[in-house]
């Protein structure tokens, strides 16, 4: 059996993704951030849950604020900015050398090369 090439092409803070998993299935938002250890991603306005803050000195409330839980990355895809479509990333291997990020359906590039 062919073992798949590994995917080492990864979304990125900023980028636009759609989840494709989940309760929040569906919803386009941008990374706000990427947890490398744990392989997941917080994506703006996605997988919202209820958090109740413990009170502190400077806010002795207990206030119930809404704030989004991590994603899985293999949970999201990207959507390209060009044809608007949710894609794999593919490699493109320029000139000098660098590989650089691009889409896997309309081939625009995704990251400055
Ligand atoms: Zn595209």
């Amino acid at each position: 059996m062919k073992t798949p090439e590994r995917f080492t092409m990864k979304v990125k803070e900023s980028d636009l993704v759609e989840v494709i998993a989940g309760k929040s299935k569906g919803h386009r938002g941008r990374i706000k951030k990427v947890l490398p250890l744990t392989n997941r991603v917080i994506v703006e306005g996605a997988n919202m849950i209820k958090k109740i803050t413990k009170p502190t000195q400077r806010n002795p409330r207990r206030d119930i604020i809404s704030l989004e839980a991590p994603l899985h990355r293999s949970n999201v895809m990207l959507v390209c900015p060009n044809c608007k479509q949710t894609t794999r990333i593919a490699a493109k291997i320029m000139p000098n050398g660098k590989k650089i990020r691009a889409c896997n359906k309309c081939g625009e590039l995704l990251d400055k090369a």
